[in-house]
């Protein structure tokens, strides 16, 4: 084994649960988009289902297929998928009863060509821009869309399951456009409801609004970062201090060990020099897997019981780790990160020597480095 990324589900199931517990009576959408942030689409979606999610979330249509392919039924879970294009898989999206988001006009044309083709109503989800100015139709679109939908819907070719958006500033408690865009997700509410749409599931909440503004919860939370047991504002609370366990941890074995004198360059570029005779570990991890390369001479790792920092450049496939007078051994265990509770670094720390945040660190651990689910 050169390196894993080890996946607990226990942990997930536990995050969901204590999720499940901050929103009361609404329900709490698995965000599996992106693989699940790197830690595996289908195990955990399964697992968040266990564990009591009602409803999973992707990004793209060929996710939510993915999900649907791999037996994840109708009668199991809901699936909304919310990024669209004219190209998109629309026919097998109508067949596989996916909840399908329409952010503007464009796509309903595209939604009743394929319930024609496949014979059976669509679930149509609407999607308001209330701020981010990502996709969801504008307030000066909004009636059109919704009158557009609700025509559809009394010729029994769709059913407006949801109405939804999403925050721009969430994870900035405080921050003047959340109430400015839950006032403007409540006028759409009322825009759609005034026109006839029953929908069953109202959502605007991610992460951070679920953590941090119970006024936000509406029917469904959409949770990504937060099942995965980081924290999306961890200026506000670390994952424990949400009652949350990180899920992802990723080890290494090292590659090799040797000593060097004093003055010795390391890695590309020559930019660490040992400052004296030392011990260099060789870690069998680069940028191709995903460790950013922005955490050069920054990145931290958890070696021989001790904190260690990157030395020198990330390079594609490995780093170097300077250990001074500590002996390893090749084959020794490497945490770069877990969930801290051994004094390991966590995938917060890797996003601050990065410069970015924990979604990108774990989301971005590459296909090259298999996953184990404990
Ligand atoms: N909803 C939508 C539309 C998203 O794009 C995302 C992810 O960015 C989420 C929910 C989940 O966000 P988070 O990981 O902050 O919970």
């Amino acid at each position: 084994m050169r390196a894993e990324a080890l996946i607990d589900l226990a942990a997930l199931r536990g995050n969901i649960a204590a999720l499940r517990e901050r929103v009361g009576s609404a329900g709490v959408m698995s965000v599996v988009k992106a693989d699940a942030y790197g830690h595996g689409a289908i195990p955990c979606a399964r697992a968040a289902l266990a564990a009591g999610a009602s409803w999973l979330g992707t990004a793209t249509p060929e996710e939510a297929l993915a999900l649907r392919a791999a037996g994840i039924g109708p009668d199991q879970a809901p699936v909304l998928c919310w990024l669209w294009t004219p190209g998109g898989p629309w026919r097998e999206a109508v067949a596989a009863d996916l909840d399908i988001t329409v952010s503007g006009l464009w796509a309903l044309p595209h939604v009743l060509d394929a319930v024609r083709a496949v014979g059976r109503p669509a679930r149509v989800q609407l999607k308001a821009d209330t701020g981010l100015g990502r996709n969801g139709a504008q307030p000066h679109d909004w009636p059109e869309l919704v009158a557009a939908a609700r025509a559809a819907e009394a010729e029994g070719l769709i059913k407006v399951t949801g109405v939804w958006s999403h925050f721009a500033c969430a994870d900035e408690p405080g921050h003047p456009s959340v109430t400015a865009q839950l006032d403007a997700y409540r006028s759409a509410l009322e825009i759609a409801e005034a026109a006839g749409l029953r929908p069953e599931v109202r959502h605007i909440a991610n992460s951070p609004a679920t953590l941090t503004l119970p006024e936000s919860h509406f029917d469904l939370v959409r949770t990504g970062l937060a099942q995965y047991g980081l924290s999306p504002v961890p200026e506000v609370g670390s994952p424990a201090d949400f009652g949350l366990r990180p899920v992802m941890s990723l080890v290494a074995r090292v590659a090799q060990v040797k000593r060097v004198p004093r003055g010795h360059g390391v890695s590309y570029g020559l930019t660490y020099t040992t400052p004296g005779e030392t011990t260099l570990a060789l870690v069998p991890l680069g940028y191709a897997d995903g460790i950013p390369r922005h955490a050069s001479s920054t990145g931290p790792v958890w070696l021989a019981d001790k904190w260690r920092t990157v030395a020198g450049r990330v390079a594609m496939d490995q780093f170097v780790v300077d250990l001074g007078g500590d002996a390893v051994e090749v084959g020794d265990q490497v945490v770069v990160f877990g969930p801290g509770d051994r004094g390991e670094p966590t995938a917060e720390d890797w996003a601050r020597a990065a410069g970015t945040i924990s979604y990108e660190i774990v989301t971005r651990i590459g296909a090259r480095v298999p996953r184990r689910y404990l």
